[in-house]
């Protein structure tokens, strides 16, 4: 079973008079543990479609199924909920609470949202410092750290709750061309050893080159790719 599909998806904005078609009847289905990106110009809908399969904003028309669950026909409590146990978030901007240190990151989902008994979530926040690095930085603050730094930690948070899927809106936008590629590799590494699938977005085509499939969007609409859309 796929673990994304998407089927006749629209999105459509109204502000006032003006209609802007954010998403144009697309298709795609996305298997688990893909390695994917969604590329595209500035305004191509990105975040639009990033946004509707975190179930943050529900799809106008067509369907879109996450761990085999219709997400458009969820409250705004229930997509909530279905967020919470499925889906990890890694922000352009790092999103980091500044009064917190790395380790208290990583920790605020797992408080927030699951109810993991103290010894466990110890255990569990040192394995995932560990896989991105981070080990020894644990009780440094965000303000005392780099952004390729601070972007490994808002991975580190993403996983934390095990997440079936994290998904990554221009995740290297802030981040120099080095940074940017080393972070890529560091969510495939986690790919690889947790079987999390990662969908992230980039405006950048070097970026890009990282991605196992890779989609490209056209002002909402999705482009046939080089790779016929496949495998890159
Ligand atoms: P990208 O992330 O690729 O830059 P977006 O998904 O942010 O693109 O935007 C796609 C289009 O939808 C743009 O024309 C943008 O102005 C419009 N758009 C996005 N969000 C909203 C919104 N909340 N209200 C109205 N228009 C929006
Ligand atoms: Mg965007």
């Amino acid at each position: 079973m796929p673990l994304v599909e998407a089927r006749n998806l629209e999105k459509t904005y109204i502000t006032g008079e003006v209609r802007i078609q954010a998403i144009r009847k697309i298709d795609f289905t996305i298997e688990p543990g893909a390695f994917v990106s969604f590329v595209g110009p500035s305004g191509s809908g990105k975040s639009t479609l990033l946004n509707m399969i975190g179930c943050l904003d529900p799809p106008t028309a067509g369907t879109l199924s996450v761990a085999g669950k219709d997400i458009g026909t969820l409250s705004r409590k229930e997509g909530a909920h279905f967020r919470g146990e499925h889906i990890g978030f890694v922000f352009q901007d790092f999103n980091l609470i500044p009064v917190l240190t790395v380790y208290e990151n990583i920790e605020y989902p797992l408080l927030m949202v699951q109810n993991w008994p103290p010894a466990e979530r110890k255990k569990r926040i040192s394995q995932i410092l560990a896989a991105v690095g981070m080990e020894d930085q644990a009780q440094k603050y965000p303000g005392q750290i780099s952004g390729g730094q601070k972007q490994r930690v808002a991975v580190a948070r993403a996983l934390i709750t095990n997440p079936k899927l994290v998904l990554a809106d221009e995740p290297t936008a802030n981040l120099d061309r080095e940074t940017a590629n080393r972070i890529i590799a560091l969510m495939k590494r986690m790919r690889d050893e947790f079987g999390t699938t990662f969908i992230f977005s980039t405006h950048d085509p070097k970026v890009v080159k990282n991605a196992e499939i890779i989609f490209t969007l056209e002002d909402g609409a999705l482009k046939q790719s080089d790779n016929g859309g496949i495998y890159a």
